[in-house]
């Protein structure tokens, strides 16, 4: 559903060019398109309207982002294994994260001059097929491998769109967290498990929508809370269990029978926990600290408009999980002052930028993919401390003024000029990237559009034997003596669980077992990427649907699908209720 904010008119309705869905355009988002439309030597380059629904235009936008497929492949510039998100079949020259940021190779070596007599987006692409990319997007990263979109971490590992932070294992989105394990979307955190949409909360585990808390498991949507086990909504509360209030000892004694030794008995409390929270109320959207804002997990945010998982935001519309940026349209993953971005992925600290993958520190950049710390150009890829570039050519001022122009010129004839990249020139295929998980598709599909398709993903190489997970009691010294535990913690370590849903292989590191001793949990025994899936589908969609509120029977929003069971309610019956 894309509604419409009450603050805008609709000027056009427009029918998108790939799912032939109606689509709105307002007085405001013209008065954006012009406002952000470049100029070049004096004149205006009016970026015209989409013609693509939002949802579309997300969709190509996410087919750019490969976030956890990890595969071994050789630098090819050093010859030495590496990881990389590039799989060994791909075309592309990718170098290992220190080569690429070095001064051992030039990106202006692989520059061409502008063919008109060709589409702009196939030249971009024989540039794409031409000049090194890094084998992971990690900057300021120590001892941290296997992270991608990582910037200053420390001692991490198989993390993703993580910052600041130090021991985050399996975890995706992590703000300035330290000691926490499969979490997703957490800020501020320490020692956490399994926690989604936390800030400042210490100790917990299972925990959803949990602010300034601490040592809490199993609770959704609590606040100021210490001490609490299966409860929801609770406000400054200590020793509750499912909302009821006990006192220290009644709540020490009940705590200490909840002993989670395997899966099994975890899957039978979680169910408990999941029961419990479906008899709940809920808000119909989060919206924190916000004015006028429309879309869910918004706070601190100002004119918000279709917009979601976002913080820190002012006049943004279709934007997703960004962090701190004003003045934008259309952006996926733009984190840290970010202004007048449209069309942008993944550009942190990017000013003035339209239709660009992936970058740092830039301003006034036009098609471009990997570019850093660089201002005015155009169609580039790979540029660090550069300006007036175009294809990776050095220009002066004025020619790189005139030249933009001629090219311009030429993309509205072949009708390229405002589009973002085509599918089909994503370096990973649509089931390696974070459009497969919000919008699934299956192979045919994919490939009857002529988009990418990574075919033998899911093959392991793995034929041996599995190792089954003890009692988590089994690993622990103080109960079974040093050791005892030593043996089974060597041979956890030096074994390959199989994922129980998945039957892909994989590994436990040393890092977590200890996490799962101190805190009684179990050894897990699905794959990351799973525990990853379990996450994920435990979030609404970003789809919104209209509701009534069950309280009042108003008209509400919601991102609730029908099927489910909590009570949604509006803001107003929310306040009533909890406060
Ligand atoms: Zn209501």
């Amino acid at each position: 559903m894309s509604l419409i904010p009450k603050w805008e008119n609709i000027v056009e309705t427009k029918k998108c060019r790939i799912s032939g869905q109606d689509f709105f355009v307002t007085d405001k988002d013209l008065e954006f398109y012009e406002k952000i439309s470049p100029i070049f030597s004096w004149k205006k380059y009016t970026i015209p309207t989409p013609t693509l629904s939002p949802e579309e235009r997300q969709r190509r936008r996410l087919a750019f982002r490969n976030e956890r497929k990890f595969y071994y492949r050789k630098c090819d510039k050093t010859g030495n294994q590496m990881i990389s998100i590039y799989s060994p079949d791909k075309q592309y020259l990718v170098y290992d994260q220190k080569v690429w940021w070095s001064d051992d190779w030039s990106p202006l070596d692989y520059g061409v001059k502008f063919d008109f007599e060709k589409p702009f987006f196939d030249q971009f692409h024989s540039l794409q097929l031409s000049v090194p990319r890094v084998n992971l997007f990690a900057k300021n990263c120590e001892n941290s491998e296997f992270t991608n979109h990582t910037d200053h971490i420390k001692n991490s590992y198989l993390c993703i769109d993580t910052a600041d932070s130090e021991n985050i294992c399996y975890s995706k989105w992590v703000i300035s967290c330290k000691n926490c394990i499969d979490c997703y979307q957490i800020e501020k955190c320490q020692f956490c498990y399994e926690c989604q949409f936390c800030k400042n909360t210490y100790g917990s585990s299972f925990c959803f929508l949990c602010d300034d808390s601490s040592e809490s498991l199993f609770s959704y949507r609590l606040q100021n809370c210490k001490n609490c086990m299966f409860c929801t909504h609770l406000r400054g509360k200590q020793y509750c269990i499912f909302n009821e209030q006990l006192t220290k000892s009644e709540y020490e004694k009940k705590r200490k029978t909840l002993e989670i030794q395997n899966n099994k008995q975890m899957r039978k409390i979680k169910d408990i926990f999941h029961n419990f929270k479906e008899k709940s109320i809920v808000e119909h959207l989060i919206i924190d600290q916000s004015e006028n804002a429309f879309g869910d997990f918004i706070s601190h945010s100002k004119n918000a408009f279709n917009c979601f998982e976002i913080l820190g935001w002012e006049n943004v519309k279709y934007c997703f999980e960004d962090l701190a940026i004003k003045d934008s349209y259309d952006t996926y993953e733009s984190w840290f002052e970010c202004e007048q971005q449209y069309e942008c992925h993944a550009s942190n600290r990017v000013k003035f930028s339209s239709f660009c993958s992936l970058g740092y520190d830039n301003s006034f950049l036009l098609y471009t993919e990997l570019c850093n710390n660089s201002n005015h150009c155009f169609g580039c890829i790979g540029l660090r401390k550069k300006e007036h570039c175009i294809f990776n050519t050095s220009y002066s001022t004025k020619e790189y003024e005139s030249l933009v122009g001629k090219i311009i010129g030429h993309m509205k004839n072949t009708d390229e000029w405002w589009e973002f990249f085509p599918h089909k020139f994503s370096p990973f295929g649509y089931n390696e990237t974070v459009a497969e998980e919000y919008f699934p598709m299956v192979e045919e599909e994919v490939k009857s559009k002529w988009w990418n398709w990574k075919s033998d993903e899911e093959t392991s190489s793995y034929h041996g034997a599995y190792y089954e997970p003890l009692n988590i009691d089994q690993y622990d010294e103080k109960i079974v003596g040093y050791e005892k535990a030593q043996k089974n913690i060597d041979e956890l370590l030096g074994w390959i669980l199989k994922c129980e849903v998945t039957l892909k292989p994989f590994k436990v590191i040393k890092q977590e077992i200890i996490v799962y001793i101190e805190n009684h949990i179990p050894i897990p025994t699905n794959h990351p990427d799973q525990r990853h899936k379990e996450r994920w589908d435990q979030r609404n969609h970003r789809t919104l649907n209209e509701w009534i509120c069950s309280e009042c029977r108003e008209k509400i929003i919601t991102t609730y699908p029908p099927e489910r069971k909590e009570k949604i309610v509006c803001e107003d019956c929310y306040k009533k209720l909890i406060y």
